[in-house]
């Protein structure tokens, strides 16, 4: 069972990891964008971290809490991500309202909610090169591999490999979307910044199963 604090430990682990990563994800940035994605995450997670204990205790259940630390990335992250991993966060729980502690299921669920949300404020597609190209065949193969047998650890660390891979393959993309449309032919050759971060946030999440 996944429960509120299970949660919160995950979103702990993304403060530093969006530390450690700022310079990397703003370097892809600035190849086919502004430059500024690592540092926008950066900013949005030294916020949360400045609030993440308040909110835990003044949520009484893992949707509003994920709720609320959506709307301080959808505040203070800015640009593009910002609404779009702010709506990652505040719509994941609208499912699973009142509870305190979800299943392997519900928790697959949760994560294909926020990655709706995502889809449908951005209007992007697989091959718009977007974190869209990471996060969508991603869930599409964990929900197959629910009910194959295999233990939650395994589908998950597939998930998350399959986020690397979706990223991975938006390299030789021109972009629909995003500032990266502007560049046209000359985004060939050049990792999507967002669909590397989703990789790197679901890769919390399964450090903070293991
Ligand atoms: P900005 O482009 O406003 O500077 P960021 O640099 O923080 O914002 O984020 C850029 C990332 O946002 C891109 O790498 C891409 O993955 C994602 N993105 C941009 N537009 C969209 C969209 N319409 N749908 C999904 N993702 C998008
Ligand atoms: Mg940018
Ligand atoms: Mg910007």
């Amino acid at each position: 069972m996944y429960n509120k604090e299970f949660f919160k430990n995950f979103i702990v682990r993304l403060i530093p990891m969006f530390e450690e990563h700022r310079d990397y994800l703003s370097k892809l940035d600035s190849d086919i964008g502004d430059g500024d994605h690592g540092i926008n995450m950066s900013i949005g997670f030294r916020e949360v971290q400045k609030q993440l204990d308040k909110l835990y205790e003044e949520t009484e259940d893992i949707s509003s809490f994920y709720r609320k630390v959506g709307m301080i990335i959808l505040g203070k992250v800015g640009g593009a991500a910002g609404p779009l991993y702010g709506s990652l966060f505040m719509k994941a729980g609208d499912d699973v309202k009142g509870k305190n502690e979800l299943t392997f299921e519900e928790l697959v669920g949760f994560i294909e909610n926020g990655i709706k949300s995502i889809e449908m404020r951005g209007k992007a597609v697989v091959g718009d090169k977007t974190m869209v190209d990471a996060l969508r065949p991603a869930i599409d193969q964990m929900k197959e591999e629910l009910g194959s047998g295999k233990g939650d650890l395994e589908i998950f660390e597939s998930f998350v490999n399959e986020l690397k891979e979706g990223s991975d393959k938006t390299i030789p993309l021109v972009a629909k979307k995003g500032r990266a449309m502007r560049l046209g032919e000359r985004a060939i050759g050049f990792r999507d910044p967002g669909s590397f971060s989703s990789y790197l946030i679901y890769k919390e999440m399964l450090d903070e199963m293991k």
